[in-house]
C-alpha cells in the first residue's frame, strides 16, 4: 500500500463538512475477506453468492453454503455483510441448474426469477444463511426483482423458512435486515412503491446500465455505448436514492461506478450512504471523500443532471477531479 493511502486506514469515511458515509466491499468467496479487511472496508456490501455455486458438480448443500457463510460472518466480526442470494443465469451458467438454452440469456431465466422457480433451492440457501446470520452481523438481499410480486414472494419464502427453524429449535437472529438490488429499470421507477417493503436498496449499475440502455454488458463491440456517464442513467440514479429516502431506508451502491473517482463525488452529492467496491479501491475512496465537501458536490450533481451527453458528464468530471487533483 502506498503511504498516502495506508495513511486512511482506521479514519471515518467523512466529508470536510461531516457527512459520513460507509465503504464497504464487494466479495465472491470467504478467501476475499483478507483484502477486505488488509483494505480497512467498513463492511461487505455485496457477497455474490453464486460463486459458491459455481466450478463445481452439483449443487452446494445447506451445510456446505452454511459453512461458507459462516466463515465470511466470524473473519468481519460485527461489520455489516450483505450476502445476495443467488444470482445465477445471465453469463453465470451452472451445469446441473439445467437452464434451457435462451434467445435472451441476460433477459431470461435467471436470479431471483430461478430462485422462485425452484423454491428448494432458494429455501436451502435461506436457511444456510439464516444458521449462519448468529456469527455476525448479516443482511440479505435480493438481485434481480423487477415487481412488488417477486418481492413479496422472496419474503415470504424468507419468513416461511424462519418459522421453520424455529419449529426445529435453531436459532438465528431475527432481525435481519432484508434489502433488494435495483438493477432493473422497472425496480428503479417504482422505487418508492418498493422502498416501503424493504430496509436498504444496493444500486447495481452495471445490469442497471445494461437494462436502461438496451447494451449488452459483455458485447465489445457496444462498448463505446455502455457508459456509467449517460444522463438517464444518473437522473435513474437521483430518483432511486430520493425514493430510498422519502421512504426512510438507507441507499448503497454495489455495481463497478460505486468505485469510480470521478462518480463517487456525484454520488455523494445525491446522497448515497454507502459505497461497495473492489477492495482495492477503498482506501483511495476514502481519500476522495474526506477531502471533498458534500454542498458541494450537491450543485455538482444537479449540474451533471442537466446535461445532455454521456461525453458531456464525463469531460466535465474529468476536469473537475482529474486523478492528479
Ligand atoms: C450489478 O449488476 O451492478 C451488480 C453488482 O451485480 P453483478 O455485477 O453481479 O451482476
Ligand atoms: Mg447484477
Amino acid at each position: 500500500l502506498n503511504i498516502e493511502l495506508k495513511k486512511q486506514i482506521g479514519l471515518p469515511s467523512i466529508t470536510k463538512d461531516n457527512f459520513e458515509v460507509s465503504l464497504a466491499a464487494n466479495i465472491g468467496t470467504p478467501h476475499d475477506v483478507d483484502s477486505v479487511l488488509e483494505n480497512d472496508a467498513e463492511g461487505i456490501g455485496l457477497f455474490r453468492s453464486e460463486f459458491i455455486f459455481m466450478n463445481r458438480s452439483c449443487q452446494p448443500t445447506e451445510d456446505e453454503q452454511f459453512e461458507e457463510y459462516k466463515e465470511v460472518l466470524q473473519k468481519m466480526g460485527d461489520k455489516p455483510v450483505i450476502i445476495r442470494t443467488l444470482d445465477i443465469g445471465g453469463d453465470k451458467n451452472v451445469p446441473y441448474f439445467d437452464i434451457p438454452k435462451e434467445m435472451n440469456p441476460f433477459l431470461g431465466y435467471r436470479a431471483i426469477r430461478l430462485c422462485l422457480g425452484n423454491v428448494e433451492v432458494f429455501r436451502t440457501q435461506l436457511r444456510a444463511i439464516l444458521r449462519a446470520s448468529v456469527y455476525g452481523n448479516v443482511k440479505i438481499m435480493f438481485p434481480m426483482i423487477s415487481t412488488m410480486k417477486e418481492l413479496r414472494d422472496a419474503k415470504k419464502i424468507f419468513e416461511k423458512s424462519k418459522e421453520d427453524l424455529r419449529n426445529e429449535g435453531i436459532s438465528f437472529k431475527d432481525d435481519i435486515e432484508i434489502g433488494i438490488m435495483i438493477e432493473i429499470p422497472s425496480a428503479a421507477i417504482i422505487s418508492d412503491l418498493l422502498a416501503k417493503e424493504v430496509d436498504f436498496f444496493s444500486i447495481g449499475t452495471n445490469d442497471l446500465i445494461q437494462y436502461t440502455l438496451a447494451v449488452d454488458r459483455m458485447n465489445s463491440k457496444l462498448s463505446h455505448l455502455y457508459s456509467q456517464y449517460h444522463p438517464a442513467l444518473l437522473r435513474l440514479i437521483k430518483g432511486i436514492i430520493d425514493n430510498a429516502h422519502n421512504a426512510g431506508i438507507w441507499v448503497g451502491m454495489c455495481g463497478e461506478a460505486a468505485g469510480d473517482p470521478k462518480l463517487i463525488p456525484i454520488f455523494l452529492g445525491m446522497g448515497l450512504d454507502e459505497f461497495s467496491m473492489n477492495s482495492p479501491s477503498i482506501l483511495s475512496s476514502r481519500y476522495i471523500i474526506r477531502n471533498l465537501y458534500k454542498n458541494e458536490m450537491e450543485q455538482i450533481a444537479n449540474k451533471t443532471l442537466n446535461m445532455e451527453t454521456a461525453v458531456e458528464v464525463e469531460d466535465y468530471l474529468s476536469c473537475l477531479f482529474a486523478e492528479d487533483n
